[in-house]
């Protein structure tokens, strides 16, 4: 077990103290009388506790949200004022980045170092190329048809403008980077937006709301309602004023807010996670394809949606891989996320941590054998990494996707046979592909059904390149110009002269 955490940050602490609940028209304000307590997953201790937002006050949120839109108090400004005010968000957010990352890694039980990199490093690329679209988007002009009245000219083209006030619903796992997911492109497109974030994980969301401002962000303009998601998150989904909405979790929520937005007829748009493969073929470079496993598996504590579960490993190798996989994880070592030597780290949360040791439990009751890595703390939601082997494709493991720490290997001695294998399931948000044979990977990449195919790496993301779900993954891409694209209307013109 480790010791080392490092020392928390004076402003990490003043933060706690501010905060109360929600975040509306640039305060803070306190809760309807109900109270969530926000843990440190490492210690089951609370950090803090925040008021609740009801309705009414997801209610005053959204109408803030709108009188800035009507107002023009943001898509009033030029494009290049706008691009100007997210980039300084984003250098507020990388000046500012121990302390964000080290309030992720207290709430989230995530390493310091993956905060550092991912969810603070990652999050600033994402802002600064956003915010580039903003003074980039375009409509066209057409060359019209139209033949009436006789001897009239017509001038037509596009329009692209925002859509109006945005909500963003947003899970746990990273939460204040899939919250920028949301917000920087509803800016970016000179949209109002209204965040709820995650009742385990709230406190990122109303700091970064706080930072918005700081950048010059109009108060009001961007939101954050802290409340539980069947209150406050469905009332979003369904309020009447809410023009598109935008949702990470899982896909049972999913539905049920698309429904509520299709009520109401607002655009949505649906990120919800995956069941997603790894196939490793016979000539694969076997040293790259373990530590591509363990970081493709194990990233986050196997909390990310694009998290690598169900590994098709050619038979040839398949027993030297388990192996590796299961010498690698017997070496890690448990502690907090603030410990940086620490390589397991606590789950989010006392309720993940029961479901992802049930999902462990029941796959060995179905007859998968279970590899233990690291020992970890009796207290704290840890879970240490387990391998399953002899898994096999009707089992509920191989089915389910359980966003946690479990990577199950299951061999296959045919291309063909993996890669039906890798299709059959419900899910189709990303996979990757391990081979050096050229002529193979170009074969099967337009066969696998995924939003994302990686070839020889796994879960590695970028601005640029549009992320998103086929199947029961969700619809809709995030990143690149198509996420901020999408928060606009195209409008037509027809000018007769
Ligand atoms: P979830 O229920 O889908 O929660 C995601 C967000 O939706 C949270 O902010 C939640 O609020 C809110 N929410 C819940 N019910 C809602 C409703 N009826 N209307 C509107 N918003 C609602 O996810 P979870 O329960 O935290 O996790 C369950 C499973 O989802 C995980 O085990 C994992 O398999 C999957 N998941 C996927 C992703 C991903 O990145 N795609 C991320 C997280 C989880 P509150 O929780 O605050 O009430
Ligand atoms: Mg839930």
């Amino acid at each position: 077990m480790s010791q080392s955490t490092i020392p928390r940050l004076p402003e990490v602490d003043d933060f706690l103290s501010r905060a109360s609940g929600s975040f509306i028209d640039g305060e803070h304000i306190p809760g309807s009388g109900r109270h969530a307590e926000v843990f440190d997953p490492s210690s089951a201790t609370p950090l803090t506790h925040l008021g609740l937002a009801d309705k009414a006050i997801v209610d005053r949120a959204v109408a803030v949200a709108k009188q800035r839109f009507v107002e023009g108090a943001w898509r009033g400004m030029t494009p290049a004022q706008r691009e100007r005010i997210l980039l300084r968000f984003a250098d507020l957010l990388e000046l500012r980045g121990e302390e964000l990352a080290q309030l992720e890694s207290l709430n989230q039980g995530k390493s310091i170092n993956i905060a550092r990199m991912i969810d603070v490093g990652f999050s600033v690329d994402f802002m600064r190329y956003t915010a580039g679209w903003t003074t980039k988007l375009e409509g066209q002009t057409t060359d019209v048809s139209i033949g009436v009245p006789d001897g009239t000219n017509f001038h037509a083209y596009t329009l692209r403008q925002p859509v109006g006030v945005v909500a963003g619903i947003v899970p746990w796992n990273f939460p204040m980077m899939i919250a920028l997911w949301k917000v920087i492109p509803a800016l970016a497109a000179g949209c109002s937006i209204v965040i709820k974030p995650s009742t385990e994980t709230p406190l990122s969301a109303l700091r970064l709301a706080e930072l918005a401002i700081e950048a010059g962000v109009p108060a009001g303009v961007f939101n954050v309602v802290v409340g539980a998601g069947s209150i406050a998150g469905q009332r979003l989904a369904e309020h009447p004023d809410i023009r598109k909405v935008t949702f990470t979790g899982s896909t049972a929520v999913g539905k049920q807010i698309g429904h509520a937005a299709v009520d109401h007829m607002a655009c949505f748009s649906l990120e919800l996670g995956g069941k997603n493969p790894m196939l490793v073929l016979a000539d694969a470079d076997l040293d790259k394809a373990v530590n591509g496993a363990l970081m493709a598996g194990l990233l986050n504590q196997g909390q990310v949606c694009a998290a690598a579960s169900r590994f098709y490993i050619h038979r040839s190798i398949h027993d030297a891989f388990c192996e590796r996989l299961h010498a690698a994880i017997q070496g890690m070592r448990a502690g907090p996320g603030l410990d940086p030597e620490a390589t397991v780290n606590p789950l989010v949360s006392h309720r993940h941590q029961r479901s992802v040791l049930a999902h462990i439990e029941r796959a060995e009751a179905e007859g998968a054998r279970v590899l233990r890595g690291a020992e970890v703390p009796e207290t704290g939601f840890y879970v240490s990494p387990v391998v399953l082997s002899g898994v096999t494709q009707q089992m509920t493991v191989a089915r389910e996707e359980v966003f946690g720490p479990v990577l199950s290997v299951i061999p296959f001695d045919e291309v063909e046979e993996g890669l039906a294998m890798v299709n059959d399931s419900d899910l189709g948000l990303a996979a990757s592909l391990w081979t050096n044979d050229l002529s193979q990977a170009m074969r099967l990449i337009p066969r696998i059904e995924a939003g994302t195919v990686w070839v020889n790496t796994h879960v590695t993301l970028d601005a640029s390149l549009p992320f998103g779900g086929v199947k029961q993954s969700g619809v809709g891409r995030e990143f690149g110009r198509e996420a901020v694209e999408a928060c606009t209307e195209l409008k037509s013109v027809c000018i007769a002269y």
